[in-house]
């Protein structure tokens, strides 16, 4: 007979923070359920970006241990220490450090093999293909993770459906309709060429079809109030499972644990709170562009121009990347000065959901990660939308035709580094001044924003209390893992 407590969560984020930070958010919300123990696997760079959470699950006496095992960078030509996407060198050294990824394999089989209480189930980032293997050996079931929504995961599935069979839409920057959607969206291929889209990634779409393929479901940090209509036809069309979990971020309730999320802050938390209290309600803008994307010096000077334009109170976390002494240099020839008394400038990791969640922020100004975009909606803040690359141009489209809380900012050209071609200036400091005031606007068309966003916010945290969608969702998932762990112990005679 297998005891409550003995169900055995394995997770395996991909080690980059919008990977790493729900799945370590995850492990809380499994832990606090009760009767399960959690594996979260890392390494040793990313286990030291996250002390300060793994301390405070050790005060609150959560069972959750760490496995940290070695990447091996140097095998694949990597610098040592290259442990996260964020410190790639280009993302040309995606495919190597996939590669390194892939070699945790052995070392994660033999781990589990011995470890106690034996594994229940893997929840492996979709990104870790590989992982099947592992579960195959264990004899346990395998669920992909993903925080993005399904209307995202949908998208994606009928374009790459679409691309098979008629090699999609041909022309890069020509709109496509996406198939099988109960309502038009259209984006133009370049600007959703499915997870991999290099040739030389080829095998990694291939070997995640195949990992879903065998998989037990789809774990998702999303809400089923969110997207009714596309959680439902994600899972008729995908025929898995989808487990809708989300916001994950909400499992952080304390201020402690939302200022430590994912790295240490490179400001002073009290001090960028109290900043936030002196100013007035809904008015301050909030801009970051997550952990991956690195903007031209030319594209940051025209976007604080064109934030200094609009005269209003700003929150700008700068990640300047390999263009950190360039970016000084401009903002100490006097922006920095001439917008002091309602700038605060980030240098490097933001409290982001501390800040998100602070009454005086207004608007969110956001490269349309999910999971920037999903603690915009929580917080009740609208949002700006200025997509990346990846998935975040159909995000886009969710937040704005169909969830009907962003504005965009017009951006059409996905750039991950910096590196579009020149004269491909995303956008001049006048329409980035024009999208900031529409978004802050107080009139009808600004309200109407704000309550939608607002009554999303309030679904968003009923579905995470006790009894509420994500939460029956989480328990039934566990659930099924106790039935599933009964019925091979009391199956092996
Ligand atoms: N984040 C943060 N501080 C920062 C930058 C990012 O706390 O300075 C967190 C943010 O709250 C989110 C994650 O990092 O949880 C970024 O994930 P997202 O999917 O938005 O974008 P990505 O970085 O993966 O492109």
């Amino acid at each position: 007979m297998v005891l409550q407590n003995e169900l055995h969560f394995v997770l395996v984020p991909l080690m980059s923070p919008g990977h790493m930070i729900p799945m370590l958010d995850l492990a809380r919300l499994l832990a606090k359920l009760g009767g399960v123990m959690v594996t979260f696997v890392t390494t040793p760079v990313n286990l030291s970006r996250i002390e300060a959470v793994i301390s405070r699950m050790k005060e609150s006496d959560l069972p959750v241990r760490f496995l940290s095992l070695q990447l091996p960078c140097k095998e694949v030509g990597l610098s040592e220490g290259c442990e996260n996407l964020d410190l790639l060198p280009s993302p040309m050294s995606l495919h190597n450090f996939l590669a390194a990824t892939k070699m945790l394999e052995e070392p994660l089989r033999l781990h589990l093999q011995q470890s106690s209480p034996r594994p229940s189930c893997i929840i492996s980032d979709f990104c870790h293909p590989w992982t099947r293997h592992v579960a195959r050996d264990l004899e346990v079931p395998r669920f992909d993770f993903y925080s993005m929504p399904c209307f995202a995961l949908l998208c994606e599935h009928n374009l790459n459906v679409r691309r098979m069979d008629d090699g999609v839409g041909g022309e890069d920057g020509l709109p496509i309709v996406v198939p099988g959607l109960p309502l038009r969206v259209e984006v133009a291929r370049v600007q959703a060429p499915g997870f991999f889209p290099r040739p030389e990634w080829a095998w990694m779409d291939d070997e995640i079809r195949e990992a879903e393929s065998v998989s037990h479901g789809v774990v998702v940090n999303t809400f089923a109030e969110l997207e009714p209509e596309f959680l439902d036809l994600y899972e008729r069309t995908s025929g898995k499972k989808v487990w809708a979990v989300g916001p994950v971020s909400l499992c952080n309730e304390l201020a402690i644990d939302q200022a430590s999320r994912g790295d240490k802050a490179a400001i002073d938390v009290e001090k960028c709170v109290a900043w936030l209290d002196a100013m007035k309600p809904r008015s301050v803008l909030y801009i970051s562009f997550g952990t991956l994307v690195r903007s031209s010096l030319a594209v940051l000077v025209d976007l604080g121009l064109g934030l200094e334009a609009t005269r209003r109170p700003f929150i700008w976390s700068i990640k300047a990347g390999g263009i950190q002494a360039e970016v000084e240099d401009w903002l100490a020839q006097g922006f920095e000065e001439r917008t002091r008394d309602r700038a605060l400038i980030i240098r490097g990791w933001a409290p982001q959901v501390t800040i998100l969640s602070h009454p005086s922020i207004g608007g969110f100004l956001t490269h349309c990660g999910w999971n920037s975009s999903l603690e915009g909606i929580t917080a009740g803040v609208p949002i700006l939308t200025w997509p990346g690359f990846s998935e975040q141009f159909l995000n886009e489209r969710l937040l704005v035709d169909v969830l009907r809380v962003g504005v965009p900012t017009g951006v059409k050209t996905p750039v991950w580094d910096g590196t579009i071609a020149d004269g491909d200036l995303q956008l001049n400091r006048e329409e980035i001044q024009k999208t900031v005031e529409r978004l802050m606007d107080a009139g009808v068309e600004g309200e109407e924003r704000r309550r939608t966003v607002t009554e999303l916010s309030k679904r968003a945290r009923s579905a995470m209390e006790v009894g509420g969608s994500s939460h029956l969702s989480l328990t039934r998932l566990i659930e099924e893992m106790r039935l599933y762990a009964h019925k091979k112990t009391t199956l092996v005679p």
